[in-house]
């Protein structure tokens, strides 16, 4: 029999009616055995999530606030889903003994993850399935850095005894058995360490959205799904800004190349993205997504016969280290070269970074953009392929956008172009238009 792993994320178990929609998707096929689940999310737009609500406790025990009634909130939710659904957990044992703990000051990380452990517990219990503690199995080393050969092997030796289970995501332990977690949104990388581990035939992440979208449909009015995406357009697409699933999330799956399916607890019937190694052969498909962010500043650096000096771009490079400014782009000409920053890394700073540039450099002069969006269209049914960036700038000057800047990588899977701040949402719509209508 084939294996699922299946992640449920915090809005496909924020309530007994999630829940119970979750149920009817593992129930339907057998070879969902392994399920991963997030701490209960938001039922509604303004609604707390219950990992927010943990770290808040949290911090009102340092400040030696109440917390009482935080944890009251926590508790609430958990007992409603536990009045809805009938499960044999004995709640209030749990929550006694976690707020025992916390009085025994026990650690951030430990009260974060108490969300996904308490979830779990329930959900196993509802769905008849074991509950395997993820911290006996996602290993951390002393530096908080994940030990991804220990937690291999400890969650194959683990889950062997265990033909179903359902497993609290975003934490493991280190060595002397503390609590850690990953970053938010961690259970992804859960999911995905469990399915690499257990050689699954697909990683299922079940989320709010039917996989990713061309484009953002609070831009373009319903874009299309994209079917496939490769984990190499992905990862350009949610650099610039496509973001559902957690960066780490790719890795795992992708050297044990098992496909991630994205897909909707609320719509189990789309079939959502399939994130592969390859790009799919959708033959006629030029572009696979468009994706971008506002608010970057360009640089621009003129100065005569710079093809022939020798260590400028280390100088420059080493002026925005020594700030702690990463690059972003770094289009070049034959005199000038610019550098793409985004306005939150400079953080004031412009003048010093003009300043050392002065310095170190000599330009013959500058040029400053500082209100630059920039836009990412990305496929790779683009390489090779002649007449892409005409089709795009051409549409681009058909809606009068200007553009300050392009950047094209040399895999020609992605061209990005900058625009002003104020044309990003026309330039997005354009492009789309252009290459999906
Ligand atoms: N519950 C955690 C968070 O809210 C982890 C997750 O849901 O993946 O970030």
């Amino acid at each position: 029999m084939g294996l699922k792993v299946a992640k449920f994320g915090g809005s496909s178990v924020a309530d007994a009616i999630q829940i119970e929609k979750i149920k009817d998707i593992i129930m339907s096929s057998d070879e969902r055995r392994y399920i991963v689940v997030s701490a209960p999310g938001k039922r509604f737009d303004d609604d707390a999530k219950i990992t927010d609500l943990l770290y808040l406790c949290k911090t009102h025990m340092e400040h030696k606030l109440p917390y009482q009634q935080l944890f009251q909130v926590i508790c609430d939710r958990y007992m409603a889903v536990e009045v809805n659904l009938g499960t044999d957990v004995d709640l209030r044992k749990e929550f006694s003994r976690i707020e025992k703990d916390m009085n025994e000051g026990a650690s951030t990380d430990y009260v974060a993850s108490r969300g996904e452990y308490l979830n779990a517990m329930m959900i196993a219990s509802y769905l008849g399935f074991d509950f395997v503690d993820s911290a006996d199995m996602v290993k951390f080393n002393e530096k908080g850095k994940l030990d991804a050969e220990a937690t291999d092997e400890a969650i194959r030796k683990v889950l062997s005894k265990h033909e179903k289970a359902v497993i609290p995501g975003f934490y493991g332990s280190k060595a002397d058995g503390s609590i850690k977690t990953f970053s938010r949104g961690g259970s992804d990388v859960t999911g995905s360490l469990i399915a690499k581990a257990m050689g699954a035939d697909v990683y299922e992440n079940w989320t709010d959205v039917s996989g990713f979208l061309v484009a953002d449909p609070r831009i373009v009015k319903t874009p299309k799904p994209i079917g496939t995406i490769s984990y190499k357009e992905l990862r350009e697409l949610s650099y610039m800004g496509a973001s559902v699933l957690h960066e780490d999330a790719i890795h795992p799956a992708r050297v044990a190349n098992i496909p991630i399916n994205i897909r909707n607890t609320n719509r189990p019937e789309d079939e959502g993205t399939m994130i592969t190694a390859e790009p799919a052969l959708e033959n006629e498909r030029i572009i696979t997504g468009i994706a971008g962010k506002k608010d970057f500043t360009s640089i621009t650096i003129y100065k005569s016969m710079l093809n022939d000096e020798r260590g400028f771009v280390r100088r420059l490079s080493s002026v925005l280290e020594d700030l702690n400014i990463p690059i972003e782009h770094m289009p070049s000409g034959i005199d000038t070269l610019s550098v793409v920053l985004t306005n939150e890394d400079i953080d004031g700073r412009l003048d010093e970074i003009l300043d050392s540039f002065q310095k170190q450099l000599a330009p013959d002069h500058m040029e400053v953009e500082d209100d630059l969006a920039l836009i990412a269209t990305v496929g790779s049914g683009m390489s090779y392929r002649p007449g892409v960036s005409a089709k795009l700038f051409s549409a681009l000057a058909e809606v009068g956008v200007n553009i300050r800047m392009i950047d094209q990588g040399s895999s020609e899977m992605n061209i990005i172009v900058g625009v002003k701040n104020k044309d990003f949402e026309k330039s997005i719509k354009a492009i789309y238009e252009a290459f999906e209508k």
